[in-house]
């Protein structure tokens, strides 16, 4: 009997994740199906793999990073460990709760380079069309193998969707817009806070995109950052520069007119309106179709399409926990495809889904979605011999960041966390957040050596 095939699309932490299950299936001795990544970017990562391009690549493809210079994680890491590989066994030192990008994107790698994983990536290849054959149940999918502009295709018994969902930018239109002099860009295209130094700035949005990139150009010296909300704020006890403002009516000229009547003159707009989750690979019954919520309808145990279990999306929830819940979800599905984890009836599994959709419907604050995504992950984990870890204080320590965002939005970052897979106590950064301008491995990693004073240099040349 030939082999089975599983063909994954994307090489993110999702996709890595995939191939990480497999691999340790592997090792156990377990006979594995041939498993095929293809990846439309030259390296893995997603949205850690940071691009300075914006619009379209080298070949053309539309630009998948939303990542920016000076990017840090916004929770503690210590909500996102691998429970089968931790910072400790990477690191081999305790650090920070909150790494810059490039030591996050270090960590994820280093996972699975121990593994011969990248021989089952296929770089600079991008899906382009997928198909269902109901009386072969195979998927064939047409691929483009971008560095030799070569169109081919391959068949596959279970398909994986990990291209994430923080790609493809919402972009809502308010009148007058068009006219305005400055730079309108969405949060996707923005790549650092340098160039809003001295300016007056506007963000539309009050979540996490509206929240940090206000705070990174508040840190690197813009002259006024207001955000505008459509539903609520934010409600930070902003510093001064800083203030949010109901939402915009419509523009006229540089000037922002408020619901609340009030006008601003402003040098730039960033649309912090959040992302489509958009799979223009797949045909509309395929399609996920949400919007960005911790439980996104049609998938059973948030990963299984129902409609056609054989297909299978990855990390397509609204994310506090990211890579550890990747993790559960991939192992999950690794053990359907060996047959290890037995689906129940299409009525079954639309009844299971039908509960957490109507659990996710009365949630009221932070606490209620942290609660509900831990629930989530416990009600997978316990399926699958993906390493147990302690949810419940990971819950815990969300609530906790929560309360420090609250606190002091510029601060919550020197904050330390204790680590559920090893017990190590995070440890402080060198500098203060607010402080620190480089967020390069080299500088997070070894401590800088303290700069002489000049008293210090003279006599020591005296001598
Ligand atoms: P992605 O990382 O988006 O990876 C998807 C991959 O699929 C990409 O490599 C892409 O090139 C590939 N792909 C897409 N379409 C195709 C195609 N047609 N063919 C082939 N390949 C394709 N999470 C945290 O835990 N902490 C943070 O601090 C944090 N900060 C973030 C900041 C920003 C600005 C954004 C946007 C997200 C942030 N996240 C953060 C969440 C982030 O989404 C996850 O950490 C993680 O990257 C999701 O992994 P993924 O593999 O599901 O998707
Ligand atoms: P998001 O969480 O989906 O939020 C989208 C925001 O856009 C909401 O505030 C929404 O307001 C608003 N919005 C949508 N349409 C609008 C409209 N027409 N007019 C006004 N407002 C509108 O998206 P996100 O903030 O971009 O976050 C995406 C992901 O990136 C998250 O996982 C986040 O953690 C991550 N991220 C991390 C960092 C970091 O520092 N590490 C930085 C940025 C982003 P309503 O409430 O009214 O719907
Ligand atoms: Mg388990």
């Amino acid at each position: 009997m030939t082999k089975k095939r599983v063909g994954i699309i994307g090489a993110g932490p999702s996709g890595l994740a995939q191939l990480r299950a497999f691999e340790a299936a592997k090792k156990k001795g377990e006979e594995v199906p041939e498993v095929v990544c293809f990846e439309k970017q030259s390296n893995w990562g997603g949205m850690w793999n940071y691009s300075w391009r914006t619009g379209v690549g080298k070949y053309g493809e539309p630009i998948h990073g939303s990542m920016y210079k000076y990017l840090w994680s916004n929770g503690p890491k210590e909500c996102l460990e691998f429970s089968d590989y931790s910072f400790d066994e990477h690191f081999e030192k305790p650090i920070s709760s909150y790494p810059p990008r490039p030591v996050l994107f270090d960590y994820i790698q280093g996972r699975i380079k121990k593994d011969n994983v990248r021989d089952y990536i296929r770089f600079d290849t991008t899906a382009r069309w997928i198909s269902f054959d109901e009386d072969t149940k195979k998927f064939t999918m047409i691929l483009d193998d971008l560095k030799n502009d070569r169109t081919y295709s391959e068949e596959f018994d279970y398909l994986v969707v990990a291209s994430g969902h923080f790609s493809t930018p919402n972009m809502p239109y308010f009148k007058g817009i068009e006219n305005f002099p400055g730079n309108v860009l969405h949060a996707h295209d923005f790549r650092g806070a340098d160039q809003f130094k001295d300016q007056k700035l506007l963000l539309i949005g009050s979540s996490y995109s509206a929240e940090d990139i206000g705070v990174q150009c508040h840190k690197h010296g813009a002259k006024s950052v207001t955000l505008s909300y459509r539903t609520s704020p934010i409600g930070m006890d902003w510093p001064e520069g800083m203030k949010e403002k109901p939402l915009v009516t419509h523009f006229e000229d540089n000037v922002a007119h408020f619901k609340d009547g009030t006008t601003e003159s402003y040098d730039a707009v960033i649309m912090c309106t959040g992302y489509q989750h958009k799979f223009p690979f797949l045909p509309d019954n395929m399609r996920l179709k949400t919007k960005n919520n911790l439980y996104p309808d049609h998938l059973y145990k948030g990963v299984f399409f129902n409609e056609n279990p054989q297909l299978i999306y990855l990390g397509m929830q609204d994310q506090y926990y990211t890579f550890n819940m990747f993790d559960t979800q991939a192992w999950l599905a690794r053990d359907y495809m060996l047959g290890k984890f037995e689906l129940p009836s299409k009525e079954e599994r639309r009844e299971d889904i039908n509960l957490w959709l109507e659990r996710n419907e009365k949630l009221k604050n932070g606490d209620d979605h942290v609660d509900f995504q831990s629930d989530y992950i416990r009600d997978i984990i316990k399926l699958s011999d993906y390493p147990d870890f302690n949810l419940d204080k990971v819950a815990e320590m969300f609530k906790e960041w929560m309360k420090d965002k609250e606190d002091n939005i510029l601060t919550y970052r020197d904050k330390t966390y204790q680590s559920v897979v090893t017990g190590t106590m995070a440890a402080e950064h060198h500098t203060d957040w607010m402080d620190e301008m480089d967020d390069s491995k080299e500088r997070y990693l070894y401590e800088p050596e303290e700069e002489e004073d000049d008293d210090v240099k003279m006599n020591s040349t005296v001598v």
